[in-house]
C-alpha cells in the first residue's frame, strides 16, 4: 500500500507543478513506483511540464463510470505514471465520494507514492485535493504574500486531517527582500523540508517540455529536488560538486555581465 502526498500552496505560480513533476521523477529514479495526479484544473499544465500530450481519458471519466482507472494512467518520463484530472474537480465532488476513495485506494495498491498536484486558492477543488492526500507538502516562495496563503492552506489541511510533512521554500535567492528560512519557519510553524533556489534552468526546461531534473540534472534546482526526494524516503544522496566556471566565462561575466 502506497502513500499519497498533496502538493499545495494557496498562492498560484509558486512552483507546485514544478515540484510535483520533478519530485515525482526524482523518487522514481530512486526506485519508487510513482504516480502523479494532476488536480490543477484551471491551469492543468502538468502535461506541458512533462512534455506529454493527447491524454484523453481522465480521472473524471473513471468516476463517471465511463472508463476504468487503468485507461486514465499514462506513461511519463523516467518511469513515472501520470493521471490527468479531466473536467473540474467539482465534477469529482458530485461523484460518489466512496468511488473516489475506492479509486484512490486502487491507485495506492499499485503505486508506492501518489503525488497530487493541487490547484491554487482554497476553493472546493483545492479542498478535494487536500482531503485526497494523506500527507501534505506546502510550497511557498520566500515572500509575505506567499506566507498568508500557505498558512491558510495549512490550517484547512489540518482540519481535513492530512498530516503536514512541511514546507518547501522555492525560488530562494530571487530578491534581496526574501524572507529568511528562519522567518518562514516562525510564520508557518512547519518544518522546512527543502530550499530550492531560483534557477533559470527551470524555466528553460519548461519551455523544452522536459523537467529540469531530466534536462539539467546538475543544475541547482534539480539537485535540491533530488536531495528532498532522498530525505523523504531515507536514502543517501551525495550531490555532485558544483562545476568550476572557466576562466574565459568568468572574464566575460566580469566584463560584460554575462552573455
Ligand atoms: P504552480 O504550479 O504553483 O502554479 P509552476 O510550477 O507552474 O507553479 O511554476 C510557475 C512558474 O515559475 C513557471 O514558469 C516555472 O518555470 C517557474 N519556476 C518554478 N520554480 C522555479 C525556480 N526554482 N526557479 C526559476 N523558476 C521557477
Ligand atoms: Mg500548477
Amino acid at each position: 500500500m502506497g502513500i499519497s502526498i498533496t502538493i499545495a500552496s494557496g498562492k498560484g505560480g509558486v512552483g507546485k507543478t514544478m515540484l510535483s513533476s520533478n519530485l515525482g521523477i526524482a523518487l522514481s529514479q530512486f526506485g519508487k513506483d510513482v504516480t502523479i495526479l494532476d488536480a490543477d484544473i484551471e491551469m492543468a499544465n502538468l502535461e506541458l511540464h512533462l512534455g506529454l500530450e493527447g491524454m484523453k481519458v481522465a480521472l473524471h471519466d473513471v468516476l463517471a463510470g465511463e472508463a476504468d482507472i487503468s485507461q486514465a494512467v499514462y506513461n511519463g518520463p523516467e518511469g513515472i505514471k501520470v493521471i490527468p484530472a479531466g473536467i473540474s474537480l467539482e465534477g469529482l465532488r458530485k461523484a460518489d465520494p466512496e468511488i473516489l476513495e475506492e479509486v484512490l485506494g486502487k491507485l495506492l495498491k499499485d503505486t508506492d507514492i501518489l503525488i497530487i498536484d493541487a490547484p491554487a486558492g482554497l476553493g472546493r477543488n483545492v479542498v478535494t485535493a487536500l482531503a485526497a492526500g494523506q500527507e501534505l507538502i506546502i510550497v511557498a516562495n520566500p515572500e509575505i504574500s506567499s506566507m498568508s496563503d500557505a498558512l491558510k492552506t495549512k490550517i484547512v489541511a489540518a482540519k481535513l486531517g492530512s498530516h503536514i510533512l512541511g514546507t518547501v521554500l522555492n525560488r530562494v535567492g530571487y530578491d534581496k527582500t526574501d524572507l529568511t528560512v528562519q522567518e518562514v519557519q516562525l510564520i508557518l510553524e512547519t518544518k522546512i523540508l527543502a530550499t530550492i533556489p531560483e534557477d533559470p534552468e527551470v524555466r528553460r526546461s519548461a519551455a523544452f517540455g522536459s523537467p529540469v531534473i531530466v534536462r539539467t540534472p546538475n543544475s541547482p534546482a534539480a539537485i535540491a529536488v533530488k536531495k528532498l526526494a532522498a530525505d523523504l524516503i531515507g536514502k543517501k544522496y551525495i550531490p555532485p560538486k558544483p562545476r568550476k566556471e572557466s576562466f574565459m566565462k568568468r572574464l566575460v561575466n566580469g566584463l560584460f555581465g554575462g552573455i
